[in-house]
């Protein structure tokens, strides 16, 4: 695929992750369900595809504008730990988080221009295998950002 990807946040709320189960789930682990964290869950059960912790806190502090950037990175990396998120990187090493579940793609970026396009499972199943295959190594997908000059800016 080859369409830019659109800028972060919203763009249609995901009905397929239980986001009903966290707070027990949180508790299972001995965690507590706090109004921040529910703040950070709300966020994210109206969003899909990329969202910068920035954007995150932002969002949260419309809610609870006692957010903290560390309650939100913190509630993160355990949504990441149950797999409700998973994390990527920019350009410039930002993480930006996807909401499950999603189809599992990469990134590429252009120096140049600055866009950005997602690689998808079928363009990287070559990479992967061969990496694979030559040194038994699991490629992360979601985890690849390759950044270069796209077609148009080498022309
Ligand atoms: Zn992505
Ligand atoms: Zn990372
Ligand atoms: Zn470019």
């Amino acid at each position: 695929m080859s369409t830019a990807k659109s800028s972060s946040a919203a763009r249609t709320a995901n009905p397929t992750v239980d986001w009903h189960a966290v707070p027990s789930r949180l508790r299972a682990r001995g965690l507590r369900w706090t109004p921040q964290r529910r703040a950070v869950v709300d966020v994210l059960s109206k969003a899909t595809g990329h969202v910068t912790g920035s954007e995150l806190i932002e969002l949260c502090r419309a809610i609870d504008p006692d957010t903290t950037p560390s309650t939100v990175y913190r509630t993160l990396d355990i949504l990441e730990e149950l797999g409700l998120v998973r994390h990527g990187h920019g350009a410039d090493g930002r993480e930006e988080f996807h909401v499950l579940p999603e189809s599992e793609h990469g990134h590429l970026y252009c120096a140049v221009c600055g866009r950005a396009w997602e690689i998808e499972a079928g363009e990287a199943a070559e990479l992967v295998r061969s990496l694979e295959s030559g040194r038994g190594f699991a490629v992360d997908v979601s985890h690849v950002t390759i950044v270069g000059r796209c077609a148009e800016c080498r022309s």
